[in-house]
């Protein structure tokens, strides 16, 4: 049985993606050189793609990595000389945070208790700080901090980069880039497609501080370094032999949302969504994890279980459908549900239907 994947990453496939593959071989994608025009108009394509669905002004740059923990570390090398300030919600912040510390950087942290974010008025960064590194999308609780607050953050801090993890939460977050510096994702979670390539985001003050950097002498990384990334995105080329195959299919996967409407995407999420926390409110066995509506994430729906969750996740499993784990030490204690555009709204309903009639 072909199973379904609610799982919060990976997650299903885009439900185009299969016959992108397909062409891809085809084409043969995977044998063509990285120094060819071919890969090229492959490399525009994504980049062009991108900014189009996600409305990224045209200043700003976009670098292929192979991951965001790779980004993780490359904005540390590249924008961060000696501190960095973490808004901490969960296990991907915090390992954030962690990397800033393996850098050798002083890496301040903002902890949150588990299911909630810090609040606009309680965040205070040090003068000393010159990254503010946040989570909009916290994806092992499930929680969301608004965009407002990274906007009144870049407001109230604005000598300072701040960089927004988006990972789990694109496309669906309409963001406005001219209110942040830095933005990343991967493709494995909110655009369905198989894990191997992170996307970087950046603007003129990322490159400017990198440079900065250099000019002093400090270390920022070797192939990707930003300005290694940046001399080769000029040619539309990257340092190192990339991900192919996974930008030829976000820069299709990216077309096909393009034209389905951004609009159409962001209004199904939030039905979905809505319909999934309707239902775990009114349940006998499963809560929201995260009590403040409003930091309730849209893509990533975490429950607390009165059962253990595998017993939960053993009975959903088979009807074919395949809901994730707990994160970590929540591992028995929570379901994870992704609510990403591949997930159709006949899907989450089905979903739904079943988990309602659980007990
Ligand atoms: C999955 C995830 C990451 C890590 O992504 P990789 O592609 O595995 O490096 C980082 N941040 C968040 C919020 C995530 O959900």
């Amino acid at each position: 049985m072909k199973k379904l994947f609610f799982t919060p990453g990976p997650s299903a496939l885009y439900f185009t993606a299969e016959e992108h593959i397909k062409q891809a071989l085809k084409e043969q994608v995977p044998s063509i050189s990285h120094r060819g025009k071919d890969f090229q108009k492959i490399f525009a394509s994504a980049v062009e793609n991108i900014k189009v669905l996600l409305n990224i002004p045209d200043d700003f740059h976009i670098f292929f990595t192979g991951s965001a923990n790779e980004i993780w570390e490359r904005l540390i090398e590249n924008c961060v000389e000696h501190e960095s300030f973490h808004l901490v919600n969960g296990a991907f912040s915090k390992r954030f945070h962690q990397v800033s510390h393996e850098l050798g950087r002083n890496a301040l942290a903002l902890n949150s208790p588990h299911g909630t974010c810090a609040s606009i008025e309680e965040i205070l960064v040090p003068e000393t700080s010159e990254l503010i590194a946040t989570t909009q999308n916290e994806t092992s609780t499930g929680v969301m901090q608004p965009l407002q607050d990274m906007y009144t953050l870049r407001s109230r801090y604005p000598e300072k980069l701040l960089a927004v993890d988006t990972v789990s939460a694109l496309p669906y977050a309409d963001i406005d880039y001219t209110m942040v510096d830095s933005v990343y994702f991967s493709v494995q979670k909110g655009f369905g497609l198989p894990a191997g390539l992170g996307v970087w985001i950046l603007n003129e003050r990322c490159i400017e501080k990198a440079n900065k950097l250099r000019s002093k002498g400090r270390s920022t990384g070797s192939y990707h370094s930003i300005s290694s990334l940046l001399e080769k995105a000029g040619k539309n080329q990257t340092p190192e032999t990339p991900n192919v195959l996974g930008m030829y299919l976000l820069s299709k996967v990216a077309a096909d949302m393009i034209e389905k409407g951004i609009t159409q995407i962001r209004k199904e999420t939030e039905y979905k969504a809505a319909i999934l926390y309707n239902m775990l409110e009114a349940h006998s066995l499963l809560d929201p994890f995260v009590k403040e509506k409003q930091h309730r994430s849209k893509t990533v729906i975490v429950a607390e279980t009165k059962k253990t969750s595998s017993e939960i996740i053993g009975k959903v499993a088979e009807t074919g459908m395949v809901i994730g784990t707990g994160y970590g030490s929540f591992k028995e204690d929570h379901i994870r549900i992704a609510n990403f555009p591949t997930h159709s709204k006949e899907q989450m309903e089905m979903l739904v239907d079943f988990l309602e009639g659980l007990n």
